[in-house]
């Protein structure tokens, strides 16, 4: 039985007839087939048009997804809803033709592939109507990925393609991680095949709605192309090779310099010398380092040699590629010098590589030892009562294996804990695409944990935290100031005054803001510079040791759990809850406390990371939050969604920069797995370091700012 998926996003005035042509298509091949359309809640209606449809045809299913548009993880939703045994995608905008379908499905079973392509690249397949400069575009895309991805796609010609079919085992067990409109490179990189098949087709021009190429896809699509390279290991090779070449720079100056300084020998003659010990050095560092296997299949110094020759072969023409290219981009594009000459070495860097690997190593990335490896990691899936804490969905798929197992020891759960890398399985939950570790340690034995917690690094990092906190007033404030202006603007006074309008003035108002919440206030020190600012503060933090400190500065500070203190609801004009929500073991439940303890119109905000952004999909499983402590990862789709289930108006949603001193920085990218932690350490004794304060910003972590309704009900049922 097929099971083909149709994501849809604003295509009701398509969907019928595609329907109907893949009915007609599959009708007359005889195949036992299934469609889900997976709607990720269109405005234009797709979704209630999908239904009506639905009740007239057995064979069809739809699924709709709120907060959600993302093609790729509404195809791998449908799929994971799937019943038949052969898996397939098609788009909802009538330019896959249905009627390849049964060519497609006779191209598996013939053959035996495990995935069949519909391609644009192939002989016989082709686009329509498409200008140069999108031919131009698509081309480059392709070369771009074959030079990105070489192990994953050496043997398919048409990566980019949204119409193909696949055997379920293919990704019945795979890490897929995809984002945006491609799919099928994520399966092709992923996946578990070893046969692979292509179909011609002509690719029809869409004829209704806009194009959906832009700006931001192009981004999206570099980020994905890049976080595959790094979880397929197909990026080690390109660093080891940058490497190599670096040293390769440092050693051709450094002894340039020594001969003609300290030998004192003529230019003329240091110059060869210098660039001949290079190309030595970066021979023996590849041979060894880069290319290990190649050494192992084929030993012996008559290899060796016969390496060497193709090696300088290679580098010789890529420097003769270097000086005409630089000169022509400066002639013909008049590009400045400098960059003219980086683009030489750039355009001379990549010929060495690709050629270094094909001709001289004569290896590639080897996707079967890869998938060998994978197996080998293989982990259990996820227990079987594992429940999605924002959406009930009990479909997962695991992003990143961690190693489970330590028992949970206090430190592990304080604030500037250094344990990174420490975690059991990030999960991904495919109806709302929430992220978690799971399985996590026992919500009772954690907060136990929190309890104990000491952490006399916060002390000492405390001043970058206040500088931080001091942006985070700023922005309650802004926000604050922009509700009073559009509050006004909405009232009956159309004149405003100079103080509502400019929010930052309106900071050194002396009258006070009203009643603020710390929740996971710490040492209080966010509560010292709200109240500078005017707000009756008080605070809610579990672990006895900081709540002591913070009673100790003067401040009201409840020992103990949200769910545990007697504060009175409607209460608050706001609720801060920073760097927490990560923390709880049942975000959806505490967020909808604070939400009982805000008076109406009051304001929640809150700070946490996103595991959506491109600094986290790039480092893949060595994203430094990934750690035992925190057992949720947001993005901002799912903050938003978590809020709005909470009863609140999601306000803004921006990213956050924090400031630590430069210590502290250093101290974090030591406790990283690399090579260099000992040099980061060494380098964070230097005392000077302490005080330096620098801004950070990655694009990881995000604020957001959510109101309760004016007229909301004081409690919100969950459901
Ligand atoms: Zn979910």
């Amino acid at each position: 039985m097929l099971t083909l998926v149709v994501p849809t996003y604003n295509e009701r005035n398509n969907l019928p007839a595609l329907l109907e042509r893949v009915e007609a298509a599959l009708t007359a091949c005889g195949e036992p087939f299934e469609v889900i359309v997976v709607d990720d809640d269109s405005p234009d209606g797709t979704s209630e048009v999908a239904r009506s449809l639905a009740a007239r045809h057995g064979w069809l299913r739809v699924l709709t997804r709120k907060h959600q548009r993302d093609l790729s993880t509404a195809v791998l939703a449908g799929w994971f809803a799937a019943r038949g045994e052969i898996l397939g995608v098609i788009d909802g905008d009538l330019q896959h033709p249905p009627e390849l379908l049964p060519v497609l499905l006779r191209r598996l079973r013939e053959t035996g592939a495990d995935i069949v392509i519909a391609s644009r690249h192939v002989k016989g397949g082709g686009v329509s109507k498409w200008s140069l400069f999108r031919r131009l575009i698509s081309w480059a895309a392709t070369l771009m990925a074959g030079f990105i991805l070489p192990g994953t796609l050496s043997r398919v010609r048409d990566p980019m393609s949204g119409f193909f079919l696949l055997r379920r085992p293919v990704v019945e067990n795979s890490p897929l991680r995809p984002v945006g409109y491609k799919i099928l490179l994520e399966v092709l990189a992923k996946g578990d095949y070893h046969r692979c098949e292509e179909v011609p087709y002509i690719f029809q021009e869409r004829f209704r709605g806009g194009s959906k190429m832009g700006l931001r896809t192009s981004w999206q699509y570099l980020l994905h192309l890049a976080s595959i390279a790094v979880d397929t290991g197909e990026a080690r090779r390109v660093f080891r090779y940058a490497a190599v070449g670096a040293s390769g720079a440092v050693v051709n100056l450094g002894v340039f310099a020594l001969l003609t300084r300290a030998a004192g020998a003529p230019p003329a003659l240091a110059l060869p010398a210098a660039t001949a010990l290079a190309i030595i050095n970066n021979f023996l560092l590849n041979d060894r380092f880069t290319f290990p296997e190649t050494r192992r299949r084929t030993p012996g110094r008559a290899a060796a040699v016969g390496r060497f020759v193709r090696f300088l072969w290679v580098v010789l023409i890529g420097a003769c590629l270097n000086m005409p290219l630089a000169s022509a981009l400066m002639r013909l594009a008049r590009a400045p010098l400098e960059l003219a000459v980086l683009a030489g070495i750039g355009a001379a860097a990549a010929w060495n590589f690709v050629l270094n690997s094909r001709v001289t190593w004569k290896v590639w990335w080897d996707r079967d030892v890869h998938l060998r490896r994978w197996r080998a990691e293989a982990v259990p899936p996820p227990p079987p009562d594992t429940v999605c804490n924002l959406c009930g969905g009990r479909q997962f798929i695991v992003l990143y294996r961690g190693r489970a197992g330590a028992a949970s020891r206090p430190d592990l759960f304080c604030c500037t804990s250094f344990d990174h890398g420490d975690f059991t399985n990030i999960l991904r939950c495919v109806s709302c695409s929430l992220v978690f570790q799971a399985p996590a340690d026992a919500i009772r034995q954690i907060e136990e944990c929190y309890r104990r917690v000491q952490d006399p690094v916060y002390l000492r990092e405390e001043q970058g935290r206040v500088r931080t906190f001091d942006r985070l007033l700023d922005e309650i404030d802004a926000v604050q100031g922009r509700a009073e202006v559009q509050g006004r603007g909405r009232g009956d006074s159309k004149v405003q005054s100079p103080a509502a309008a400019t929010p930052r003035s309106a900071v050194r108002t002396p009258h006070s803001r009203g009643c603020l919440l710390d929740v996971g206030c710490y040492t209080g020190v966010f509560l010292d510079r709200a109240r500078r600012r005017g707000w009756q503060v008080s605070g809610l933090e579990p672990s006895r040791w900081a709540a002591d400190v913070a009673g100790r500065r003067g401040f009201s500070v409840q020992e103990g759990l949200l769910a545990e203190c007697a504060l009175p609801p409607a209460s608050f004009d706001a609720v801060t809850v920073w760097d927490v929500i990560e923390h709880f073991g049942d975000p959806r439940a505490e967020v909808e406390r604070v939400a009982r303890l805000l008076k109406p119109g009051g304001l929640l905000a809150l700070s946490t990371m996103d595991v959506e952004s491109g600094f986290a999909r790039l480092l893949g499983p060595r994203w430094p939050w990934f750690m035992r402590m925190h057992l949720y990862y947001f993005s901002p789709d799912t903050l938003g969604a978590l809020l709005e289930k909470a009863g609140l108006e999601v306000v803004e949603v921006r990213r956050h920069r924090r400031i630590v001193s430069a210590r502290y920085l250093l101290e974090k990218a030591a406790a990283q797995p690399s090579g260099l932690s000992g040099l980061f350490r060494l380098a964070a004794r230097l005392p000077f370091l302490g005080r330096l304060h620098i801004p950070v910003n990655f694009g990881d972590t995000i604020n957001a700012y959510a109101r309760k309704p004016m007229a909301s009900v004081a409690t919100t049922e969950p459901g």
